[in-house]
């Protein structure tokens, strides 16, 4: 059996470290926020390359509070990608704000920026554009159209840690970027976890104030606020994963290379492209096929788990039914749902997994 990640093998690999900073905060007793957290917040910036980084609850509380910073607000629009975890949508609907979609890339199926000057009206007050399966969308182009019309980023970096656009990392380009430490993710809590980074003293404050109850100091509550704050034991624990996560990205991104010289050349299959000036971090790896399910079941019967990210765009979810998209609005993203199979990819599989995940995609694609 080849399971899609295997976080247990993870957990396995730096036992000690992390067994050792969890008992560091429980004899610490500073469970919620503290020093770790303080820490990782410091570590993670430095990483990213800005200069504040906000440790919250989830990456949808980063989202959401991004969007507050940002000046975000009922009534407003915020433009982003139908093709990405609803999640993406879900922030903005927090702040009362209306979702609205501009299609993706067909190749590197983000946010394509020759159609987000037309999505932009007096009401857009952020663009969302979103680093999907761990490679950043075009954001030279996006934050250049976004500058011309004077409108703030904020980057959805939750799939993207570590991920480079012209050497600069995620979350640094955007006014504000957002990352998730669910456990799947790249870097993962062992619970849930996000944070927001910012090169922005203003938005970095809000962020603190906004993720505590709105308190300037304690019982002073300034700003109608959140209970958004990070778990002292998860700072701890992604301090430790923080200092492997440039040897886990590498591993990703052999496998990758593994996989798409195996699966090269195979019809009616494409694997994904890592575009030019960008560093792909693959979170997912996706190919795509005409024949997505047959494929799943060709996998399934050989024990190999496959996963699918998405299969249904946000602009066609029945919680988004209020905005009016119908089936057709975006063709890229919609074609895309039918046609994404994610592939098994985490750093502690071995090339041999990957070699026998590739030949199964083979024996499927000489069935069909
Ligand atoms: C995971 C994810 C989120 C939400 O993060 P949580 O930590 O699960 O709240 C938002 N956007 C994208 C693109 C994601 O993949």
């Amino acid at each position: 059996m080849i399971p899609f990640l295997d976080l247990k093998a993870q957990y396995a690999s730096i036992k000690d470290e992390v067994d050792a900073a969890v008992l560091g905060v429980l004899a610490s007793a500073q469970y919620v926020l503290g020093e770790e957290v303080a820490e990782f917040e410091r570590e993670f910036a430095a990483y990213c390359g800005t200069k504040h980084a906000v440790a919250v609850n989830t990456g949808t509380s980063a989202l959401h509070l991004a969007l507050i910073a940002a000046g975000v607000g009922p009534g407003d629009e915020v433009i982003t990608v139908p093709f990405t975890f609803v999640a993406t949508a879900s922030a903005v609907c927090y702040v009362g704000a209306r979702p609205v979609f501009v299609d993706v890339e067909p190749i590197t199926l983000t946010m394509a920026p020759e159609k987000l000057e037309a999505a932009i009206t007096p009401r857009t007050k952020a663009i969302v554009p979103v680093h999907l399966y761990g490679q950043m969308a075009d954001m030279g182009e996006i934050a250049a159209i976004a500058a011309r019309h004077g409108i703030p980023v904020i980057e959805d970096a939750c799939q993207a840690h570590g991920a480079e656009y012209r050497g600069q990392r995620a979350g640094s380009i955007g006014a504000l970027g957002c990352f998730s430490f669910y456990p799947g993710k790249n870097l993962g809590a062992c619970g849930e976890g996000g944070i927001a980074v910012t090169d922005n003293d203003d938005h970095a404050t809000m962020l603190r104030i906004l993720r505590d109850w709105g308190q300037e100091q304690r019982y002073h509550h300034v700003l109608k606020g959140f209970n958004y704050r990070m778990d002292g034991i998860q700072g701890a624990i992604l301090r430790v994963k923080l200092r492997h996560l440039e040897d886990w990205t590498n591993a990703r991104r052999a496998h990758a290379a593994r996989y798409s010289h195996l699966l090269k050349g195979l019809v009616d299959l494409v694997p994904p492209v890592e575009a030019p000036g960008r560093r792909h971090v693959y979170h997912v790896y996706a190919v795509r096929s005409r024949d997505r399910d047959s494929l799943a079941r060709t996998l399934h019967s050989a024990g190999i788990q496959t996963g699918l990210h998405y299969p249904i765009p946000v602009h066609l979810q029945k919680a988004h039914a209020d905005l009016g998209y119908q089936s057709g609005d975006f063709p890229a993203a919609e074609r895309a749902a039918r046609e994404v199979l994610s592939l098994p990819i985490y750093p502690e599989m071995t090339a041999r997994q990957v070699e026998q995940v590739a030949a199964s995609v083979e024996q499927d694609a000489y069935v069909a």
